[in-house]
C-alpha cells in the first residue's frame, strides 16, 4: 500500500472497529419513555418482570395500557412506576432519562459498586447520581426496592442543586412506602 494512504486507511479500520464494538457487546437494550434498560439476556429481563409485582391498583392501570408484546408490557410497567413515584413525591421533572442496568444477583451489584467506589456495600440496588444509572439485582428486585431507587432518580432529576444525602434518602423511602397507595 502507498505510504501516504496507510495513515487514513488505519484510521478507517480503527473507526470501523469502534463502530462495531457496541454491536458485538453481549448486553441488550430496551428503550422505554424514561429509561434505557440494559441486560445480558432476555431471560434476565423476564425475571425482572416476574419479580416486579405491581399490586392491584397499578396492575389494573398496566392492563389498560397499549401493548402488543411482553417487551411492550415491561416498558409500560417501568414507565408506570416512574410516573406513580412522580405523583407520590409531587415532583415532575421536565425531562427524565436514566439507565437501568439489570444484574442477576446482589453479588454483581456489589462487585460493580466496589469497582467504582473502592469500598464494599450490602446494596441489592443503587442509583448512581453521577452516571444517572440504576443497578438492580434481579433476584432481589421488588416493587419497593425499585420504587426506592426510582425515588432517588426523580429527586436527582428534579433539583438543580443536589439536596443533602439525608433528604434524598427520606424522599426515596417515602416513594417506596407510598407507591402502592
Ligand atoms: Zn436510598
Amino acid at each position: 500500500m502507498d505510504k501516504l494512504l496507510k495513515g487514513p486507511w488505519y484510521a478507517f479500520w480503527g473507526i470501523l472497529v469502534l463502530l462495531l464494538i457496541p454491536l458485538t457487546a453481549s448486553s441488550q437494550d430496551l428503550q422505554t419513555r424514561y429509561a434505557t434498560v440494559q441486560y445480558a439476556d432476555t431471560n434476565l429481563l423476564y425475571d425482572f418482570d416476574d419479580e416486579l409485582y405491581l399490586g392491584r391498583q397499578l396492575s389494573r392501570m398496566l392492563k389498560g395500557m397499549r401493548s402488543v408484546s411482553r417487551q411492550d408490557d415491561i416498558k409500560n410497567k417501568i414507565d408506570l412506576v416512574v410516573e406513580k413515584v412522580e405523583t407520590v413525591l409531587d415532583m415532575f421533572p421536565a425531562k427524565i432519562h436514566f439507565t437501568l442496568v439489570l444484574l442477576p444477583s446482589r453479588k454483581h451489584v456489589q462487585r460493580i459498586y466496589r469497582e467504582k467506589y473502592n469500598k464494599s456495600t450490602n446494596h441489592i440496588a443503587y442509583y448512581s447520581l453521577s452516571e444517572k444509572t440504576m443497578y438492580i439485582a434481579v433476584d432481589d428486585a421488588s416493587l419497593r426496592v425499585f420504587s426506592h431507587e426510582i425515588g432517588h432518580m426523580i429527586v436527582d432529576h428534579y433539583f438543580e442543586v443536589r439536596p443533602p444525602y439525608r433528604i434524598h434518602e427520606v424522599l426515596a423511602q417515602y416513594a417506596e412506602e407510598h407507591v402502592t397507595d
